[in-house]
């Protein structure tokens, strides 16, 4: 579904270029769940921008669907986003004064098509699905940061997107919260659903399918998974909490 040759991103910033991709071939079937990995600075976030077609490359091809993103002008990308690709960051992104169930159905505005009370049932059916039934008119202040990570994660899912791209989505939260949020993840790609997730984190990247290293902006390992976490699997067997009262 995602087919990259040669891609490269060089930054301008006064008299400094800096190449953040030098050349990057990559390709990614339906139905993957890949974790982009590296130190920082390697090119992850750029690399993740632009198969968001949130930037563009200064170079090489990149193809989505079979669709080539370099002839497309700004609109055509934002329509292209909109319809194929779900966002989750590790700062959740969601906005503040507005409630769960608002902040999920922000991208139908964007999509014409959907009238009100379809955004609505398909709002509140994305949050049932990430396990915030009870939370949907809370406002982001008003939730913990691993419940703000679900809302996002049903803010990515409302438009029903072939691709999910995460950057660090788990890098605020801790282990069981963590664990909780791959648990969703592994489930949906379990659905059908192509992911692909940013991390620096190694253990986190023992949830995915295939691991693709990123250093200087070149790719300088490729794996497939050997013994994958099981979210679920794990959770069960994380310590139960010893606290009284
Ligand atoms: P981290 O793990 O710290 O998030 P990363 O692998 O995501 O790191 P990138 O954000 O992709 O790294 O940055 C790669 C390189 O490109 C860095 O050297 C950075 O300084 C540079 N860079 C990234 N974005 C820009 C920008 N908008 N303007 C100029 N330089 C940039
Ligand atoms: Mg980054």
């Amino acid at each position: 579904i995602i087919q990259v040759n040669g891609l490269k991103k060089d930054f301008h910033v006064g008299e400094i270029t800096v190449h953040a991709l030098k050349g990057i071939d990559l390709e990614i079937e339906e139905g993957e769940f890949v974790a982009i990995m590296g130190t920082s600075g390697s090119g992850k976030s750029t690399m993740l921008n632009i198969l968001g077609c949130l930037d563009k490359p200064t170079g090489g091809i990149y193809q989505l669907d079979g669709i080539s993103m370099g002839d497309m002008n700004k609109n055509a990308l934002a329509g292209l986003r909109n319809e194929k690709l779900g966002f989750v960051f590790q700062s959740y992104n969601l906005l503040p004064r507005t409630t769960a169930l608002e902040n999920v159905e922000m991208p139908l505005y964007y999509n014409g098509r959907v009238r009100a009370k379809e955004r609505r049932e398909r709002a509140e059916a994305a949050l049932e699905a990430v396990g915030l039934a009870d939370r949907m008119h809370h406002m982001p202040n008003q939730m913990s940061g691993g419940q703000q990570q679900r809302v996002a994660i049903a803010r990515s899912l409302v438009n029903d997107p072939r691709v999910i791209l995460a950057d660090e989505a788990t890098g605020n939260l801790d282990t069981r919260t963590s664990y909780e949020i791959m648990s969703l993840f592994q489930d949906l790609n379990d659905q059908g659903k192509t992911i692909i997730f940013v991390t620096h984190e190694s253990d986190i990247a023992r949830f995915m399918k295939r691991n693709v290293v990123f250093k200087d902006g070149r790719i300088v390992k490729e794996e497939w998974v050997k013994d994958r976490f099981n979210a679920k699997q794990l959770l069960a067997e994380l310590p139960v909490d010893q606290d009284v009262i």
